[in-house]
């Protein structure tokens, strides 16, 4: 073996497959230093989270940074001067099965630009997968990227092998793709995210029935989305995901802000990189759709088709209707407790447990642990006072921002300043 070519190669592909977040953090350049423990530099290894909880660490690479199409928001796009590679199916197999066995991770993330149409990629991303499992017997994590526009036959075989499977939509609005992406085709997203969709169902509907029926794609698909390239609201976005998460049954959608790395009129300029806020905001949504009861209108629509950045998306919910407040935490149902800002599903739990036993006082909250610095505002318990009063929204927002110490505080100094 090459190990210098290979390493070539590892240092390309691991590099063009940091823009992919959907398999979450990956992208750290720390290096090790004197004999310190550990390198993350450049070796394509990120971390993931596993359906039952667990952190763990993938390699993250493409399988080729060479690509047919040309799709304006993407490194490897085919006009980009850039350096070119490609693993054979072999390699990845070795170097997954090596990287194993000396403890550096615990499963594959593989990507691929399209080398010559997509069933011809596909084919080596499920061979690389498939060889792993029958002739490594390789039963670590494996994700493997979808190509839009595969066939039905493939995404059968990818699921039989790949852990999870994932096609990124990239471009959240069906305008923005045809500019951004012209070569690519709606269909050719949300054809293999069906076929993906109906085999899960059906292979869990068979096992109920035979219980050695085997598993396909059992972590699900999710898809990526990139954010502030093409000019779309938050509201665009939201309702977009709202729509994989319901047609497709998405297990997750992950939100990447665009980096500009090509000179292009249809693209925000090189320099103009999307708030990490932006994105944080973005998560918070998705959470409270999928678990707290939101409806994306509730949060999103034609008076408000942008999040709030000076708040997160409940509080800023809430203070838009200050009709539905106070809530009573004594007496309140589940589903109005969650929509306290300052309450998540843990506290609502421990709050509907704690209560059949006494009514509930300030004390009581805060040992539970209701953020009451937001909290305080939006319900009354067994006090006698209510910290809302009179106050308006804005006096409210006011004061919370006063006493709140998260990590972007600063960036809204000014603003604080106007309520002091
Ligand atoms: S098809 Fe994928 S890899 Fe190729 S240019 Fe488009 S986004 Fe990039």
């Amino acid at each position: 073996m090459d190990f210098d070519r290979i390493r070539e190669k590892l240092n390309i592909l691991a590099d063009a497959a940091k823009y992919d977040v959907s398999c979450a953090s990956s992208g750290s350049d720390r290096t090790n230093k004197a004999k310190g423990l550990g390198n993350a530099s450049k070796m394509g290894i990120c971390h993931s989270y596993t359906e039952d909880g667990r952190c763990i660490s993938l390699l993250k690479i493409l399988l080729t940074n060479h690509c047919i199409y040309d799709c304006a928001y993407c490194v490897t796009r085919k006009s980009n001067d850039i350096k070119r590679a490609a693993f054979k199916i072999q390699e990845v197999v070795d170097l997954t099965i090596n990287f194993y066995r000396r403890n550096y991770i615990e499963g594959l993330f593989l990507s691929s630009g399209i080398f010559k149409n997509a069933d011809y990629t596909m084919e080596r991303l499920v061979a690389v997968a498939k060889k792993l499992r029958e002739e490594e017997n390789f039963n670590g994590y494996i994700h493997l990227k979808s190509i839009p526009g595969a066939s039905d036959e493939l995404m059968y075989e990818a699921g039989l092998y790949a852990d999870r499977l994932s096609v990124n939509i990239e471009v959240p609005t069906i305008s923005g793709l045809k500019l951004l992406a012209p070569d690519k085709k709606h269909e050719d997203f949300t054809k293999p995210m069906l076929k993906v969709k109906n085999e899960i169902v059906r292979f869990q509907t068979e096992r109920k029935i035979i219980k050695s029926t085997p598993k396909y794609a059992p972590a699900g698909q999710s898809t990526q989305m990139i954010v502030g390239a093409s000019g779309e609201t938050d509201k665009d976005i939201m309702y977009s995901a709202t729509y994989y998460y319901k047609t497709y049954q998405m297990r997750r959608v992950y939100y990447s802000g665009y980096v500009p790395v090509a000179d292009d009129v249809r693209l925000p300029a090189i320099g103009s990189q999307v708030p990490m806020l932006r994105e944080n905001r973005l998560y918070q949504t998705d959470w409270l759709l999928r678990f707290y009861g939101f409806a994306v209108n509730e949060i999103l629509n034609k008076e408000h088709p942008n999040l709030d950045m000076d708040v997160d998306p409940k509080l800023s919910w809430a203070l838009r209707n200050l009709h539905h407040f106070p809530v009573d935490v004594n007496m309140a149902d589940k589903r109005l407790l969650a929509r306290i800002p300052g309450i998540g599903m843990q506290s609502v739990e421990k709050i509907m447990k704690a209560r059949k036993f006494r009514r509930l006082n300030w004390d009581h909250l805060k040992k539970i642990g209701v953020a009451l610095n937001r909290a305080q505002y939006f319900m009354v318990c067994d006090s006698r006072h209510w910290e809302r009063r009179d106050l308006d929204a804005e006096k409210i927002k006011g004061m919370i921002l006063q006493t709140s110490s998260g990590k972007f505080r600063n960036l809204y100094g000014n603003q604080l300043s106007l309520f002091n």
